[in-house]
């Protein structure tokens, strides 16, 4: 017998089981059975493409016994079993991103935290969420020695030598006394169907064994009068999948979810889809309603099961499915694929690209169609989904318009957002452009930007976009249908011989009061110049794209290197129709121009998000130039 500690992270996993759960303590089983269901899916697999598993027996079934005396359950499978080194690897240790996602998720408010595990499968270790000791006995596949698993949950577990039949791994809990319903047959059978009932394996019990225990006249329990083991199937065991459409209520997606994705709350939406042609599959995905925890970690857990004729291959292959629809949840099933597919061939195998690219289709034109029909369902998906979907614009470039067209766009003429089909009506037909604006702030910081105030003059509309990822992607995004995207910076909106005569004009006007500020503010802009497209704001800052310190940053930037950028010295552009500029030009005052130079570029660059490098500075002038004016 030897003794082993768990892994911290188990610990705090089992702290929570043991303590803070106690709203929805019937998912342990769910757990296990979908281990029991994922072992033999495993050994089904080795066995049909495995010469080494040739000559062992495939007899996948789950069974449910209860010992009402001893107070114990105990859930079996055939599966593929675990030896001891399987032992210490998977049950002591948390090896999956996912979870350690979730312990690094946890902060301590017990409440929080149980709320967060509905999100997220808990797996083997939920068991003791109703055991006070739980054993695990199990034999691997093709190997001779059996081991059993002990532990109380209370930081360390034994694993000593044990006797078993067949292979496969049987799990038994000594339940608490508060959880004694789960020795009750129909509890039992009731979440089976709940969580079970199409797992592709049958699941049987001894429902007679669970009635319920006589008492003699002195209201002792007397044992059971019956001890012959009658089995029943209690799910359908059917892949919910293979049913058609027309069977299945939405219940049993809804719980069919619950089982794949390990996710209590429902799903947002679901796809089921029978493809018949040149190539023959079946598809099955599902939105969850809330984001999964590691959604945006490189080591996510992909969500996609993949099963050729009901044979389970693999859940672990992020190709499955591009990885800006890494929040689907779900089943892809096809016979067309060959079954000793290995990973390398799976990705080039054409069979399984035409599979992935139809299937990809399909999700976009179903989400098309929410958003059309169920406007307040869409906007649940965008608000959890959106950014991820935006990532999509570069990485494939065969869907962008798809893409483009599910993206939901704010815009300085409306406080609802639009989308780009909707948005390409009012664009001017002759110059077809899409002018956007992106930056990462506030959106109402965003939308009054004076970069926008030419186009709220004029009553153009400008795409508003204020996530980070839109500063990223919308620079790669050219192009529309017919219509080009011009960054609002860029614009120009203007070009007649007239409008460029009457800035050289202002310029000259202004030269003397642009040359007060450019020796005021020295190296801290490259220019000051006049502009006669701000309205509303005295000055803006513009960056030069000729500007080689600009080009440079960006090289660095697409490069992906890191380091000291080069500072970019920004154009300040100052507004001659501004009541500001207009009266420093006539002041004879050159502590005051001083001054106001120094708070308009500071003013200039707040608005553009950016920091000031002195504030004390900036309040003193600010209070000077105050105190002039009272
Ligand atoms: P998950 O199932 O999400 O990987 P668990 O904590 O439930 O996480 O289980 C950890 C690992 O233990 C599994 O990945 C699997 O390798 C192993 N395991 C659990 N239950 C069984 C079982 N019934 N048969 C074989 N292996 C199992």
């Amino acid at each position: 017998m030897a003794k082993h500690e768990f892994q911290t992270e188990v610990n705090q996993l089992l702290q929570l089981m043991i303590h803070s759960l106690y709203s929805n303590k019937e998912i342990f089983l769910r757990e296990l059975v979908s281990n029991g269901s994922d072992a033999m899916d495993k050994l089904n697999m080795l066995v049909l493409t495995d010469d080494a598993y040739k000559g062992i027996e495939f007899n996948p079934r789950i069974d449910i016994v209860v010992d009402k005396e001893a107070k114990t359950l105990t859930v079996s499978d055939t599966g593929i079993g675990m030896n001891d080194e399987d032992l210490v690897a998977n049950l002591g240790t948390i090896a999956k991103s996912g979870t350690k996602a979730f312990m690094e998720n946890l902060s301590g408010d017990q409440k929080k935290d149980s709320q967060l595990i509905g999100q997220f499968g808990v797996g083997f270790y939920a068991a003791f969420m109703v055991a006070d000791k739980v054993e695990v006995t199990t034999k691997k596949a093709g190997e001779e020695k059996a081991y059993k698993w002990i532990s109380a949950g209370d930081g360390s577990y034994e694993i000593e030598d044990a006797e078993k039949k067949g292979h496969g791994t049987s799990i038994t809990m000594h339940l608490k006394d508060e959880d004694a319903e789960f020795l009750e047959a129909r509890r039992i059978e009731s979440i089976i169907q709940k969580y079970s009932n199409h797992i592709p394996f049958p699941i049987f019990m001894d429902k007679e064994n669970f009635i319920p225990a006589e008492t003699d006249d002195e209201g002792n329990e007397t044992k059971p009068s019956s001890t012959e083991i009658k089995n029943e199937q209690i799910n359908k065991a059917s892949a919910l999948w293979t049913i058609s459409k027309s069977e299945l209520k939405d219940e049993d997606y809804i719980d069919f979810y619950s089982s794949i994705a390990h996710d209590s709350s429902e799903p947002l939406t679901w796809m089921h889809n029978k493809a018949e042609g040149a190539v023959e599959y079946t598809t099955l995905f599902y939105v969850p309603s809330k984001a999964p925890m590691d959604m945006y970690r490189v080591d996510y857990a992909p969500g996609i099961k993949l099963y050729i004729n009901r044979v389970f291959i693999t859940d672990d292959d992020k190709e499955l499915m591009p990885t800006y629809l890494r929040f689907l949840r779900g089943v892809i099933d096809s016979a067309d694929l060959p079954l000793n597919v290995s990973r390398e061939i799976l990705q080039s195998n054409p069979v399984m690209s035409k599979i992935r690219n139809a299937s990809v289709k399909k999700v976009l034109s179903e989400l098309a169609k929410m958003m059309k029909k169920d406007k307040e369902k869409y906007n649940a998906f965008y608000a959890e989904f959106g950014n991820v979907l935006k990532e999509g614009l570069y990485s494939d470039m065969g869907n962008k318009e798809r893409i483009l067209e599910l993206l939901q766009f704010n815009t300085i003429n409306s406080d609802e957002t639009t989308s780009l089909v909707d948005f390409v009506s009012s664009v001017d037909e002759e110059k077809k452009e899409i002018y956007y604006i992106t930056g990462k702030m506030a959106l109402n910081m965003l939308k009054n930007s004076p970069t926008l105030e030419r186009f709220k003059a004029k009553g153009i509309d400008v795409l508003v976009m204020n996530e980070e990822i839109d500063t990223i992607v919308m620079p790669m995004v050219t192009e529309y249908k017919e219509y080009k995207f011009v960054n609002a910076a860029d614009a120009v909106l203007d070009d007649s011989e007239e409008a460029k005569e009457k800035e050289e004009e202002l310029s000259k006007e202004y030269e003397g009061l642009i040359g007060e500020f450019k020796k005021t503010l020295g190296e801290s802009v490259s220019k000051v110049e006049v502009t006669t497209e701000l309205t509303d704001s005295p000055v803006a800052l513009k960056i030069d794209k000729e500007d080689p310190s600009y080009m440079m940053a960006q090289m660095m930037q697409q490069m992906g290197q890191m380091g000291e950028a080069p500072a970019i010295k920004p154009i300040l552009q100052i507004n001659p129709n501004h009541e500001i500029l207009s009266k420093l030009k006539e002041t004879s005052d050159i502590n005051l121009v001083e001054d106001a130079a120094h708070v308009l570029l500071d003013q200039a660059k707040l608005f553009d998000g950016m920091e000031i490098d002195d504030t004390a500075e900036f309040v003193s002038r600010m209070n000077r130039i105050m105190s002039k004016a009272l």
